[in-house]
């Protein structure tokens, strides 16, 4: 029986023997950048390093994701998903960009899969050394991207949710799963302590056309509307308390369709983030009165479509301890904390409901979604945080799963039906109309 100790130097050792193929296995998925749901080559290719290494998948879950299985060989323990995310971006300036789909790998998630996959075979041969079990996850469609097509899947009733793990939480996919961990890349190793959750709306005015010039008053100007509801929206930001984060951005997607025409119909696109779901609801409903009072003045219509999000990012500290102590074991540097973050990751879903690390690696230069994001230190974005991902395991696993228990045991924040009821609450629409002069 090997110690603790001895087990993290097999995996640090087989990981950095295997440094090449790791290097071209993250430089193969990186070629292949695909956007969410569509991620079919991604997953060919991860099924296929799954199956090498004799593990049986699961395929097709919430679409394009896959799932593996292993069972340790010392009793009972924790269920560890170590997850990967699948998707890439629209950046087709990036220099590695799809030049058929401008889809590109500009937040790095081809290096989580990498990681994923080379811990995964570091881990293999020393299960029976472990308690618990381990689940290896790649889920699609983390970018809250190509809406129109994510809108379509849940008209096909293919999926409900536009991110891909609140979709595997729906499903049931991480039902027998304790905790997760994820390594994202950047431009360092930090965990932050929190992210933002939102709700994306589609907000639809609806008028009446009329000649601009002619007959302006025989029409009901939808860009009016829009523009006196972006205005409220504005006028209320400081009843948002500063401690809940509140951010609301958006677009105008749709102000009319020619200059000499009233707008006939105008459409919002915004995205409420705020730190808490409460926080998220309740910035929803002034940016809901906003949007109704706009119609009501006109004597308009407005559909307000609630297109879901993702639930703010809670980190668990002591989980984030395991992998700080594991990096500070093998670089010597202190894990970096980055406080709260105003962006989101649907890993807030999974932390809503379980201990979630989300933490990051280095290894890449430039801006995250950006043409320049790209990999500048291959080691560190691909075989680092394998070694970090394949120690963290050990130190929860091993030892009898003492503290993998001990951080299992740790109360959610919800439950799921809890959960599912106010994903619900962010994926209804409503349509309002009042009386026209
Ligand atoms: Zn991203
Ligand atoms: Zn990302």
């Amino acid at each position: 029986m090997k110690s603790v100790a001895e087990l993290k130097k097999f995996v640090i050792d087989r990981i950095e023997s295997r440094k090449e193929e790791i290097i071209s296995l993250g430089t193969e998925l990186l070629n292949n950048p695909e956007s969410g749901y569509c991620e079919v080559k991604t997953a060919a290719k991860v099924k296929a390093e799954l199956e090498r290494l004799s593990l049986t998948c699961r395929t097709g879950l919430a679409v394009t994701g896959i799932r593996a299985d292993i069972k340790c060989g010392k009793g009972d323990g924790p269920r560890i998903a170590l997850m990967g995310e699948l998707d890439a971006l629209p950046v087709p300036s990036h220099p590695f960009a799809d030049p058929a789909t401008g889809a590109a790998h500009a937040c790095g998630h081809h290096a989580q899969l990498t990681q994923m996959l080379a811990a995964a075979e570091a881990l293999l041969p020393i299960v029976d050394e472990l308690s618990g079990s381990l689940a290896f996850i790649a889920v699609p469609a983390e970018e809250f991207q190509a809406l129109d097509y994510c809108r379509k899947l849940i008209a096909e009733e293919k999926i409900r949710y536009c991110g891909g793990k609140p979709e595997f939480i729906r499903l049931g996919v991480l039902d027998d799963i304790d905790m997760v961990l994820l390594i994202h890349a950047g431009h360092d190793t930090f965990t932050p302590e929190s992210y933002n959750g939102f709700c994306m709306k589609e907000i639809v005015f609806e008028g009446r056309a009329a000649h601009g010039g002619l007959r302006p008053w025989a029409g009901i100007n939808a860009a009016s509307m829009a523009r006196q509801a972006l205005n409220m929206i504005d006028a209320q930001r400081d009843t948002f308390d500063d401690k809940d984060s509140v951010r609301i951005h958006g677009i105008i997607s749709n102000g009319g369709d020619a200059v000499n025409v009233v707008p006939a119909k105008a459409v919002l696109e915004l995205q409420i983030r705020a730190k808490t779901p409460e926080a998220v609801a309740n910035a929803c409903k002034k940016v809901d009165r906003s949007v109704k009072a706009a119609a009501m003045a006109f004597g308009g219509k407005v559909t307000i479509h609630n297109l879901g999000g993702y639930m703010p990012y809670v980190s668990n500290a002591k989980l984030n301890k395991v992998h700080g102590d594991n990096l500070m074991e093998l670089t010597g540097k202190v894990l970096g904390n980055f406080g709260h973050r105003g962006s989101s990751t649907d890993m807030g879903d999974v932390s809503m409901l379980m201990p979630a690390l989300h933490a990051y690696s280095g290894g890449f230069a430039g801006s995250p979604h950006g043409a320049d994001f790209v990999v500048e230190d291959p080691v560190l974005a691909y075989v680092e945080g394998a070694k970090l991902l394949a120690m963290d395991v050990i130190t929860l696993l091993g030892d009898d799963a003492v503290k993998g228990k001990e951080i299992a045991a740790e109360t959610p924040v919800m439950d799921k039906e809890t959960y599912l009821k106010y994903k619900e609450s962010m994926s209804s629409k409503e349509e309002f109309k009042y009386d026209q002069a």
